[in-house]
């Protein structure tokens, strides 16, 4: 039997595994004890990954040989690599020359490694010239990078996993940790078990497990927590719990905030969020405090937020609030303290290093910065990249859908079920002339609308590098072979490439070392700079932060704890943005608003997780989880059917009564596909899953849409 050390596949704690194999066969699965992230630990998902790859499984759920559709709704047919990727560069290279490179689009995923992402991005920014490629990642993390860029001038989270250690106050906003990032919060209750007077405020509209734990639960209204931060500082103002002498020092634009806030009395915000006064006094005075009471007793408070921040039409504002407070009362950039943004997915943060959204390029650079744009220029050894900003995921599919966009390449990820309002995405998927899915499962929904099928590798079997929420960088490894023809996700980009533009030199690399190399160069001089590591040093080492320069022996565990900032005069800016109401606010005819979110023990659209019934204990089947009060009212008992309606479709599922969920609200997970949970686009086409429901509106600063919030009605299925 052999061990091989590898990075768990799904959340972006990034926990370090232990794969046991026995000649191709994945036979177990152990927590790394010696990976910083996890000590060994695994939740229920990542101790059950090896039965995901187990043979039988692997037999319905993977797509082994390049497939072809000769038509749309045809069965796909067996095809050779060669013909696939000929036909692909045929079908591209042809949108290309009658419609200019922007006629084609990029949509890729955070479950993807740094090398994966780094060669997608050469491919369409250097290559074919254009910046439409954008990833999953755009739906769960693109309204941190704005926050953090806005306020702190980089997309670099200051804070790591030992803070917990340290804090004396650990405010949650808008995470349901205790589900989403298992590992890193029984590391929480583990600190508060150590330290007993340390205090955990959690604000979430609903009464979550991790709300639960809380000793302070603030059940905020949806959409109101830019309101919520503006409220608790003007407490911290009125009391002089904020930290003068720090922003005087580091800060900027400290008066304009001053005068944003001066009418969010506790009244009015109180009023406005569905909360108590005397709940906001004591939530600001915890986090200006550090719980310690006392704001010259330096205590720390650290702030963990995660989609209920992000998935919103003001996830910006929502971001910047929150970090305004760290400002504000000078918790940041010392042991305990600090705003700190948890990724989704497992490289959400290595999509970000290498430019992975259509408005970035690698290593934190800005599309819209002409200098960015001729470094990363000269760095590939082109004339130039693009000027034309590209597309946003949600945009992409709605040029698709109009018709502007007319051949797609997707990776790793499923939009016929993930993306909001499917009635648009689904639209986009059938008009686009040419659809390629280069995926590892075929059993995704997506998988359906593809022309073409290219199979890929996944956890177990590709090598490579992924980066977790505390911008730790660890090694993911291969312990079996590839099953069938699949190919790596890099390697079917470069022989893409090469088949493209057949001569150019963009692509000579030949394994996944050679692309991050050329990555790590891109970080020189950068805030993220890693000219320090390599894959010797990561495989010696172990897993490792940045940045890590040149002549350094490890990265850094926090930053800021000089009070400097990336900003051109060193000092963070206080983002004074105004409160913004709900895209589509509850009214009489969609009374109840819909949130979603995860389930503790599936992931995502369930490619994975839903192949193990033992994953299905926790929660068997889709049901719209409402308040005793409502389930009430509507004469509706446990189980019956309902019809849950927004303005774009419709889903009818069981409702189930849960003290979770505040009176006028409605939660339904995100992870049901097709086979569990069916309904009707609002013109009468088929859906699947919650985002038949869902809206694409989309914050103006980040474009990430509002997945946590659309109007919704409910009624008895049996009324019409
Ligand atoms: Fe995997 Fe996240 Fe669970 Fe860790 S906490 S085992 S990374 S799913």
């Amino acid at each position: 039997m052999t061990d091989t050390r590898s990075t768990c596949p799904y959340c972006g704690v990034g926990c370090g595994v232990l794969i046991e194999s026995e000649g191709d066969r994945i036979t177990g699965v152990r927590g790394d004890p010696e990976h910083p992230a996890n000590a060994g630990r695994l939740c229920s998902k990542g101790q059950t990954l090896h039965l995901t790859a187990a043979p039988h499984v692997a037999r319905q759920t993977r797509l082994l040989h390049p497939q072809v559709r000769a038509a749309r709704g045809a069965a796909p047919q067996r095809t050779t690599w060669d013909e696939a990727l000929d036909l692909a560069a045929r079908r591209f290279n042809g949108a290309i020359a009658t419609h200019g490179p922007d006629a084609v689009g990029f949509y890729i995923s955070g479950q993807l490694l740094t090398e994966d992402y780094y060669a997608f991005n050469k491919l369409a920014k250097g290559l074919i010239g254009t910046n439409n490629i954008d990833t999953n990642s755009r739906l769960c993390m693109s309204s941190a990078v704005a926050g953090y860029k806005l306020t702190l001038g980089a997309d670099a989270p200051p804070a790591c996993y030992e803070d917990l250690d340290h804090a004396g106050c650990v405010f949650i906003a808008g995470s349901n940790t205790a589900y989403a990032h298992p590992v890193l919060f029984r590391r929480l209750e583990d600190a508060r078990r150590a330290r007993p007077g340390m205090k955990l405020i959690v604000a979430d509209p609903r009464r979550t497990d991790t709300a639960e734990a809380a000793d302070l639960h603030l059940p905020l209204q949806p959409g109101s927590d830019t309101l919520l931060f503006h409220g608790l500082l003007h407490l911290m103002l009125r009391e002089g719990w904020t930290d003068t002498a720090y922003i005087a020092a580091h800060t900027r634009g400290f008066e304009a905030l001053e005068a944003l806030v001066r009418d969010c009395t506790p009244a009015r915000v109180a009023q406005a969020c569905g909360l108590e006064v005397h709940d906001l006094v004591t939530a600001a005075r915890w986090f200006a405090t550090g719980a310690s009471g006392d704001p010259k007793a330096r205590g720390a408070t650290l702030s963990l937020y995660c989609q209920g921040l992000n998935q919103s039409s003001s996830g910006t504002a929502k971001n910047a609030g929150l970090i305004n407070l760290h400002l504000a009362t000078g918790q940041i950039g010392r042991p305990g303290a600090g705003p700190f943004s948890l990724t989704g997915q497992p490289n959400a943060m290595g999509g970000r290093e290498v430019g992975g959204l259509a408005n970035l390029l690698s290593a934190h650079r800005d599309l819209a910065d002409p200098a960015h744009r001729a470094e990363v220029a000269a760095l590939w050894g082109i004339p130039s990249v693009p000027e034309k900003p590209g597309l946003s995921a949600v945009e992409l599919f709605e040029a698709a859908a109009d018709g502007t966009v007319k051949a797609l390449w997707i990776a790793c990820t499923n939009p016929a079920q993930s993306m909001p309002d499917q009635r648009t995405v689904r639209r986009a998927l059938q008009r686009a002339e040419f659809v390629v899915l280069q995926e590892a499962f075929a059993t995704t929904a997506t998988a359906g609308f593809a022309d073409l099928l290219l199979p890929a590798t996944t956890w177990g079997e590709k090598d490579g590098t992924v980066t977790n929420s505390e911008r730790r960088i660890s090694r993911v490894r291969a312990a079996v072979p590839p099953p069938g023809e699949a190919r790596h996700d890099w390697r079917i980009v470069v022989d893409f490439a090469r088949r493209l533009r057949p001569g150019h030199a963009l692509f000579p690399h030949e394994t996944p070392e050679a692309l991050w190399r050329e990555h790590r160069e891109s970080t020189r001089g950068r805030d993220l700079d890693i000219t320090g590591l390599s894959y010797a040093k990561l495989d010696r080492d172990g897993p490792q932060q940045w940045p890590l320069r040149e002549g350094d022996t490890q990265g850094k565990a926090r930053l800021y704890g000089d009070g400097v900032f990336p900003t051109p005069d060193g000092r963070a800016r206080f983002a004074a943005l105004p409160h913004r109401p709900l895209a589509e606010p509850r009214e009489p005819r969609y009374p109840f608003s819909l949130t979603t979110g995860r389930l503790r023990d599936q992931w995502h659209g369930m490619g994975r997780t839903g192949t193990l019934g033992r994953l299905f204990g926790h929660v068997a089947e889709p049901a719209v989880q409402l308040n005793a009060g409502d389930m009430q009212r509507l004469a509706l008992r446990d189980g019956e059917l309902v019809h849950v309606t927004s303005r774009r479709g419709s889903l009818v599922l069981p409702a189930q009564a849960s003290g979770q969920v505040a009176p006028a609200q409605a939660f339904i997970a995100m992870h049901w596909g097709p086979e569990y949970l069916g309904g009707r686009g609002s013109g009468g086409e088929p859906l699947a899953g919650v985002n038949a429901l869902t809206t694409s509106a989309r914050c103006p600063g980040s474009q990430q849409p509002e997945l946590k919030h659309a109007a919704v009605k409910v009624l008895k299925a049996d009324l019409p």
